[in-house]
């Protein structure tokens, strides 16, 4: 794959809570890269994911680009995006089964064709034969590494991550990790991380932004 094919750029951006300036922020990654994003509560972390996915809240408004592979998709609808968010609960359905869990969502194929992905992508994160679990049988790595193959067989270009390990013991934080920054160099997805561990940005290694610094700019 072009790494510049995922390259997302953020221009000139400003945001705005109720009028006043919350941050502002210019940058850019190329494929493969993951994006630290720090900073204290409340400075605005989880609003610039909301604007990257295009779901800003009413009470924000925004001024400035965003670029994905040098498309315009500042005003392209959210669904339309390619651009895909990885929170820190798993978020999975307890009615459905593990490969129900990651078939929703994924395009329409034939679906001898898409249990084999699921299968594959199973095989992928240590999860071989999972495929009729239920989710609450599994422990939280393991709900955790199904969540992110429900977002990854979606085909992001792009994947938010809003503290997505803080639930995580020390051990099982280091291991999901891992295997979750080698999948997005693998796929040379871009990706931008929200954290507030210092060891996140380190595994990360890419550039950090602090957003309590930008509003002066
Ligand atoms: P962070 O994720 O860095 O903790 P947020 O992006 O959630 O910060 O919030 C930035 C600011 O906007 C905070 O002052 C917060 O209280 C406020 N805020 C968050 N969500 C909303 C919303 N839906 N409507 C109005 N204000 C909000
Ligand atoms: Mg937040």
């Amino acid at each position: 794959m072009d790494p510049a094919n995922n390259m997302l750029s953020i221009q000139n951006l400003c945001i705005y809570k109720n009028e006043s300036l919350l941050f502002t922020l210019d940058t850019s990654l190329l494929a493969g890269e993951i994006l630290t994003i720090m900073g204290p509560s409340g400075s605005g972390k989880s609003t610039l994911l909301s604007w990257l996915s295009g779901m800003l809240y009413p009470a924000f408004t925004a001024e400035g680009k965003l670029l994905l592979g040098g498309q315009d998709i500042s005003q392209t609808p959210s669904h339309l995006r390619q651009i895909a968010l990885l929170f820190q609960d798993p978020l999975l359905f307890n009615h459905l089964t593990v490969a129900g869990n990651i078939e929703f969502g994924m395009q329409a194929s034939k679906s001898n064709s898409k249990k084999e992905r699921i299968s594959k992508a199973l095989a992928s994160v240590n999860l071989s034969g999972m495929e009729m679990r239920a989710p609450k049988s599994l422990s939280g790595g393991q709900q955790a590494r199904v969540a992110l193959l429900r977002v990854l067989l979606n085909e992001p270009r792009v994947i938010l991550l809003d503290e997505p390990f803080s639930k995580l013991d020390s051990q099982l934080r280091q291991a999901t990790r891992e295997l979750v920054f080698e999948q997005i160099r693998q796929r040379g997805l871009t990706a931008i991380l929200v954290t507030h561990d210092q060891s996140d940005a380190d595994a990360a290694a890419g550039k950090v932004i602090n957003l309590s610094n930008t509003r002066s700019a």
